[in-house]
């Protein structure tokens, strides 16, 4: 047999191959048993190891589970209703502090005493003006009074100071204790309205006359005003004795806890 150059053996080759793929083989590499086994998409032949991929980094605000997919909430503070009202009450406070409308209460006071408890209260107990204890610590009704009112509060209604709203007509002490003047009340009237206007009470109480007749802009006697349910702005209003009253005529508590008694009906607190 003639000995072919390698250059020949090559053309041969390709020639020979070319014919092949016109005639429609693929596979080279196998005998045409081996190939008829074997699938003819390259793509389903075993493909080499799969390189690991890393995994993905957590995303800090999502939270990832098989089922679920949570977006974070917002990290942001967002201020509550309680907050609004009790900033919108120190804003108040704030003012009361600088007021200097009534030459004789300012002259005397120690300091203003704005109120105190829950803005958010249903219940709102309203006196005259502070007294000297009250003056000295800046809160209404921390003295004799403030601890019957306290257990009429507790003791009589159930309820826990904490949980009303407590102020008077007044926000400075009037010289020994004196009933505040007319003008004085008109005075701080503003303050009061819009201090109701944030704490928004569905029942008020007023302690005493004074109490009574400046919020109901009446000239009536308290023995008059009790046992009745008036209104302020859609509030209900029941009018009973001050306790420092009661202090000086332990029998008038009895009426007293009728006018509590009321109030509670009111509340749906009694039957
Ligand atoms: S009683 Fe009221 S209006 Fe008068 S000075 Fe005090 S805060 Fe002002």
């Amino acid at each position: 047999m003639e000995k072919l150059s390698k250059t020949s053996l090559n053309y041969y080759l390709s020639e020979y191959l070319e014919d092949l793929m016109r005639a429609g083989v693929k596979d080279f590499r196998r005998t045409p048993s081996q190939a008829a086994q074997t699938p003819s998409d390259e793509s389903e032949l075993p493909q080499p190891a799969a390189k690991p991929t890393p995994k993905p980094k957590r995303e800090p605000d999502v939270q990832t589970t098989p089922e679920l997919r949570v977006v974070a909430p917002q990290t942001k503070k967002v201020e509550s209703p309680e907050d609004e009202r009790a900033k919108a009450l120190a804003e108040i406070a704030a003012q009361v502090a600088q007021c200097k409308f009534c030459p004789n209460l300012v002259a005397n006071r120690t300091q203003t005493v704005f109120g105190s408890g829950d803005p958010y209260a249903e219940l709102c107990f309203i006196g005259e003006g502070p007294g000297a204890e009250e003056d000295a610590r800046g809160v209404p009704f921390v003295g004799r009074s403030g601890q019957l009112l306290t257990d009429m509060i507790e003791k009589g209604m159930k309820l826990k100071r904490e949980s009303v709203f407590i102020c008077n007509i007044v926000r400075c002490r009037p010289p020994q204790n004196r009933n505040p003047e007319r003008q004085e009340a008109d005075n701080c009237r503003p303050f009061l309205d819009a201090t109701l206007d944030v704490v928004k009470p569905k029942y008020i109480c007023c302690l005493g006359s004074i109490a009574a007749t400046n919020l109901l802009k009446v000239d009536s006697p308290i023995g008059k005003l009790r046992g009745t349910v008036h209104d302020y702005n859609g509030a209900k209003v029941v009018c009973t004795y001050h306790p420092a009253y009661l202090l000086r005529n332990p029998p008038a508590k009895k009426q007293a806890w009728e006018d509590l008694q009321l109030l509670m009906r009111e509340m749906g607190l009694l039957e």
